[in-house]
């Protein structure tokens, strides 16, 4: 890979794509499309299809084919390819926003050719980029930057995707450089766990594919924690305080007692990291005679999670079960799940991805998500799908950021994908 004139970029190809990522992106950033956890409808907030349906409108203009607004609100596309028997690639984004920080009014700011001072973000001054606590962005001296006025996040989660996919997809079409076909999604609803409940598969029609939802330049992430729900509901006896002597049976204080006996110094979120899992309380509700306590049981490893859940499970049958006159249920339901597994049966396509990165001119970093992805629903539903880097930093938070060239390296990894699948066809095995 020759080196790109201008040092910042990892490649001539990132180099090309630079303002073409950044200028879709700027656009798609100011369309709100915030994701409302509350909502009942699918999706959950009707302005995420505004962009949909503005991408949709654009990937006709760029000479995409079979563009639809699907019936649950997915944008599909496919950018034909010039290989016959190539394997198809699916390349996946998000069109909506986190609900953790304000969506609607976003103003992205671009700070050119950073020179290294904190960046004070205008909107409210107390918000403020320091190189001095945040090791990526110290790293990234002389890169034009985006971020929003210090009042909203700026979407890089996930527009830098968007952005990232459309124009690779603009580049691909134009010229006939041996690729695969390319099936695009932007789905919705990623960011309140919905992403792919009504993913079509079949109609999606890819072999493989990669959500483009990372962080960092180079990452590649094939590992996601497996995820269970666990409702424990407590049944007391509930009884007028007045004439409670002897008789009440607080549900409340038995679930305060289940809560205090889990773990705190380990199996907490607030004190792992890595590879380590937790069983992490969410919510309460309910009332002396009968409550409900929702936690969230993460870990990488299948068989620690079940540990994890037998855990609950035996403080709960300890706690509640020395009160004779209480009772539980314990509801376990699982949410994802860690896509290594099915990623180790199919090497050749971490290695594609690997190749890609490459060929952009970056190193491929590993990297493991202490979450879920899309990527590990549709991996679950038999379409393996690693996730891959897009740029965007410092997510859910008004401090986000994103560099224009760490986008760039991923539109020109995008394209190189594409690429290099289609050096795969006639003979190389699919997934
Ligand atoms: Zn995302």
């Amino acid at each position: 890979m020759a080196a790109s004139a201008d040092a910042r970029y990892a490649s001539p190809l990132a180099e090309e794509l630079a303002e073409e990522v950044l200028e879709r992106f700027l656009r798609y950033v100011v369309v709100d499309t915030q994701a409302d956890p509350s909502s009942t409808t699918y999706p959950s907030t009707a302005k995420q299809l505004d962009l949909s349906r503005l991408l949709v409108d654009e990937l006709r203009g760029l000479g995409l084919e079979d563009v639809e607004l699907t019936e649950p609100g997915y944008v599909f596309a496919t950018v034909p390819g010039t290989v016959d028997e190539a394997p198809t690639v699916g390349l996946i984004a998000h069109v909506d926003t986190s609900p953790a920080a304000p969506g609607a009014g976003v103003v992205p700011l671009v700070h050119r050719a950073w020179t290294g001072e904190p960046i004070v973000l205008p909107g409210d001054a107390t918000q403020v980029l320091d190189p001095g606590d945040m090791p990526a962005l110290s790293d990234r001296l002389g890169h034009d930057l985006v971020t929003s006025d210090g009042t909203t996040l700026l979407g890089a989660d996930d527009k830098a995707g968007v952005a990232i996919v459309v124009t690779a997809a603009r580049r691909l079409l134009a010229d006939d450089a041996p690729r695969a076909t390319a099936r695009i999604a932007f789905t919705v609803d990623e960011e309140v766990g919905r992403g792919t409940d009504h993913f079509d598969l079949d109609a999606f029609g890819a072999d493989v594919a990669y959500t483009f939802d990372g962080s960092g330049l180079g990452e590649l992430e094939t590992e996601t924690f497996s995820a269970y729900q666990l409702v424990l509901t407590v049944a007391g006896v509930g009884v007028h305080p007045g004439t409670a002597k002897g008789r009440l049976v607080n549900a409340l204080k038995l679930i305060a007692d289940v809560i205090a006996a889990l773990p705190r110094e380990r199996l907490s979120p607030e004190t792992t990291e890595d590879r380590e899992g937790f069983v992490h309380p969410e919510r309460i509700s309910g009332s002396a005679s009968g409550a409900t306590l929702w936690l969230i049981a993460r870990d990488h490893d299948d068989a620690k999670l079940e540990e994890h859940v037998e855990l609950v499970r035996r403080i709960a049958a300890e706690v509640v079960g020395a009160e004779p006159r209480a009772s539980f249920t314990l509801a376990v339901e699982e949410q994802y799940r860690n896509m290594r597994t099915v990623l180790e049966r199919h090497p050749e396509i971490v290695v594609a991805a690997e190749e890609a990165i490459r060929r952009a001119g970056v190193e491929p970093v590993h990297t493991i998500i202490r979450g879920g992805t899309d990527g590990a629903r549709l991996t679950e539903k038999g379409l393996p799908t690693p996730n891959l880097f897009t740029g965007g930093q410092n997510y859910h938070s008004v401090r986000e950021w994103a560099s224009v060239q760490d986008m760039a390296a991923a539109a020109a990894t995008c394209v190189e994908l594409v690429r290099v699948w289609g050096h795969r066809g006639s003979g190389a095995e699919g997934a």
